[in-house]
Formats: C-alpha cells, structure tokens, sequence
C-alpha cells in the first residue's frame, strides 16, 4: 500500500478519484499551477473543463441541472483539486455550497440558477464577510430595503472568493431590524447581478490562495428583483446553516489535499536528496516526521470518511464536521511545515509548489470558521457554558 495515496472506500469513488486526477493532468498540469499560482490567474478553460465532466454540479438537484452525489463525492473532487492547486479548490467549494443551496426547493425562483453554475455558463460567490464581520457576522452592515418594486442594497463586502469573476453574488444582507436578544434574525440572503452600476469591484492580493479571485465589493443602490430573494425573509443564518456540515467536510478536504501533496513532495526529496552519502530520508531526524505526517493524514482522512459517511446518511455532523476541518487544518499546517525542512532552500523556491502549499495551508485555520470558533462550538456541545 502506498502510504502517500488516498485510500478509498468503494470502487466507485476510486475511479471518481482517477478521472478527476486524469482531467486535472491534462489541464492543469504542475508548471501551469505554479504558474496560475503565481502570476494570480482565472483558467476559464480548465473551469470549463469541470464543467463539462459534470462535477460543477455535483451536490445539485438532477431535476434543476445538476449533477446529483453525495457529500463524499464532493469532498474527494475537491482534495483532489485541492492538491494540484488549492485556490481552485477554495473557488470550487464554493460552487459546490451553491449547488446546495440552490437546490433546497425552500430558495425559491432562484432554484433556476443552478443549471447555470453547474454547466459553467454563470458564475456565482458567496458575500458574507465585511471589514467589520468576519467571525462575528452578525454584525454586518450591509442592508437592503424595498425600493420601487425591487431591493436596493448599500455596503461593503470583502475577502470574496471569484468575486470580480462572478455573474451572481450571495449577499448577505439585513432587511430588518433584529428581534429583541436575536442579532441572527432580519438578514436575509438575496442574489444580486454584478452586471449593474451600483456593483464596483475591486482585486485583493493575497500572499497565499492567490487564485482564488478574491475581491472587495463595494455595493451603492445595487439593484436586483424582489423574486432574488433566497428562501425565507430574515432567515439567512436557517438557509446558511443547513449547509454547515458540508461546508466544513469540503474545508476539510482542501487541508487533507494541501497535506497529501506536502507528504509526497517530501517523500520523494528525502529519497533523492543526498547528504552525506545517503539519502537524508536515511536520518531518522528527516524520517521520522515524515512518518508523523503519513500518520496524521490517514488519521485525518479516517476522520472525514465518517463524517462524508453520517452526513451522506442525513445524519446531524456539523459538530463532527468542525472537529474534521480544525484536524485536518492544523495538520496540513504540520505537514507543510515538516515538508519545509525537509527540503531546506528547495522548500522555499518558486520554481517548486512546496511554498504554494506552506501559504495555502494557512487559510484553514480561520476560514471560513475559524478554529478558535471550532473549539468554541465543540465545547459548547460537550455541554460546557457558551465561551463567546
Ligand atoms: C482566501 C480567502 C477566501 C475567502 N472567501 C470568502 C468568501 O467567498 N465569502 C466570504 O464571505 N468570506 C470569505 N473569506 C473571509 C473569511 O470567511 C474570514 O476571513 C473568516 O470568516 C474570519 O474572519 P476575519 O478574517 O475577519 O477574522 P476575525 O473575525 O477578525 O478574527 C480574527 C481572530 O480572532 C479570533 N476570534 C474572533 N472571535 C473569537 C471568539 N469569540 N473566540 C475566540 N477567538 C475569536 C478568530 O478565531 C481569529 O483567529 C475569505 C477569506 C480568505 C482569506
């Protein structure tokens, strides 16, 4: 058994597995992810390429567009994305929570934008986080109100993955003042065109995920039709919620990639690299880590493969889901920084990805909860008093 390859638990996931790694080759080869990496590109063709094989879709309703599968398919479509180029895996899941979404028949006239995402025609973001509402969201400012028949909406959104790629963002919005004690109730999620005046965007440069479009939106009397509105007036943390788990498998599986590539990159230096006379994957000091890392990443992967296993069976796993994505992101932390030294200067060459993976590695551990969150919400279900 190769201990740097994933394990699958069926046949069937083995050749999902195949085919996404043979797509990703013939389309995203090494050098060409450095390169997107690096120089911070959009690849429409290779998003296309996604598209075509039907894994846009994947999680979407068969009856709107989509691709129908489970949780686990999702999960190893996006380590294996994840590990060739994981700001296409940050993109990725986020297709993959609107295919969730969009496919609770609770969304209403916006079910019909799912054929779209998922064949590749529209693209669609998430607007959430704003400078003053990142973990603590509910603080948001952004607002909407009936305006002429339509809503209006005023406020800033940043740190937005695809945003100034997308036809379709997600804002998250209040159209209501909060009940008394309730900050969560009157936001509403509502699908706002980008396409319009009242929609600037701007780039943000990231020093890690630099592929992941991430934008600033700024939105001044951005305009969309009243029927935009996701699901239930005032409800949008119910509608955001119902996806927890899965957002939190798929945050998972980008660590678990991010961490598989660590792994093998390391392992096959410390087998060539000579020190000494010997390869330094001789001394126990390069060894022994790397064993560490092998251990933690079957770990982790044994991990996800309950919660993929519970949240395709309709069980409750958003607690399982956030102690996975806390695991899975400290240890591709671990294991990229054990890849680090094992490589030495190599280790923080452009020419290679190992540094992509050290930079990527670092977004998990407070995106898109943070694990400081994680633990508070893990605590609060072992029964213990809310910490926050
Ligand atoms: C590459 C990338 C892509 C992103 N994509 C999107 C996207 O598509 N859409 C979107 O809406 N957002 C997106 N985000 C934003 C992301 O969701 C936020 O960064 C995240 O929610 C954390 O918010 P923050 O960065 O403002 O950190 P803060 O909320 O300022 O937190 C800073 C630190 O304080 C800690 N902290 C805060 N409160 C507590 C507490 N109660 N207990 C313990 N510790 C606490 C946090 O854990 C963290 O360590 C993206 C960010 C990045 C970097």
């Amino acid at each position: 058994m190769d201990l740097t390859s994933p394990i699958d638990d069926s046949p069937e996931r083995a050749a999902l597995r195949e085919s996404v790694r043979a797509l990703l080759k013939r389309h995203i080869p090494a050098e060409r992810a450095l390169r997107i990496d690096t120089e911070r590109l959009w690849d429409e063709p290779a998003w296309q390429a996604l598209a075509d094989a039907g894994l846009l879709g994947l999680g979407g309703d068969h009856a709107l567009g989509g691709s129908g599968g489970t949780a686990t398919d999702s999960m190893v479509v996006t380590e294996e994305i994840s590990r060739v180029l994981p700001s296409l895996g940050v993109v990725y899941v986020g297709t993959a929570m609107a295919m969730r979404m969009l496919s609770d028949p609770a969304c209403g006239a916006m079910t019909s934008l799912l054929a779209g995402v998922a064949d590749g025609s529209r693209k669609i973001c998430f607007g959430m986080s704003e400078p003053g509402a990142g973990t603590d969201l509910l603080r948001l400012r952004t607002s909407a109100r009936e305006v002429d028949g339509a809503w209006e909406l005023t406020g800033q959104k940043t740190w937005i993955t695809l945003g100034t790629e997308a036809d379709v963002i997600l804002v998250v919005a209040r159209t209501d003042s909060p009940e008394a004690g309730r900050l969560g109730r009157g936001i509403s999620v509502l699908a706002v065109p980008t396409d319009q005046p009242g929609v600037e965007r701007r780039s943000v440069k990231l020093a890690g995920m630099r592929a992941a479009i991430t934008s600033e939106i700024f939105l001044d009397g951005a305009r969309a039709p009243l029927e935009n509105l996701v699901g239930e007036r005032g409800r949008a943390m119910s509608i955001l919620g119902r996806t927890l788990d899965v957002e939190r498998l798929l945050s998972a599986a980008i660590s678990l990639g991010i961490a598989g590539a660590a792994l093998g990159l390391s392992v096959r230096y410390a087998t060539e690299r000579h020190a000494f006379e010997r390869p330094i994957g001789g001394f126990q000091a390069v060894q022994h880590p790397l064993a560490d890392s092998a251990s933690e990443v079957f770990a982790v992967r044994a991990m996800m493969n309950l919660v993929a296993q519970h949240i395709d069976s309709g069980a409750d796993a958003r607690n399982t889901a956030a102690m996975a994505k806390m695991y899975a992101g400290e240890t591709a932390a671990r294991v990229v920084d054990r890849a680090m030294r094992a490589q030495g200067a190599m280790g923080l060459a452009e020419e290679g990805p190992l540094q992509m993976f050290f930079r990527d590695a670092r977004l998990a551990l407070f995106s898109p909860m943070s694990n400081e969150m994680a633990r508070n919400t893990i605590g609060e279900a072992l029964g213990l008093p809310r910490s926050y």
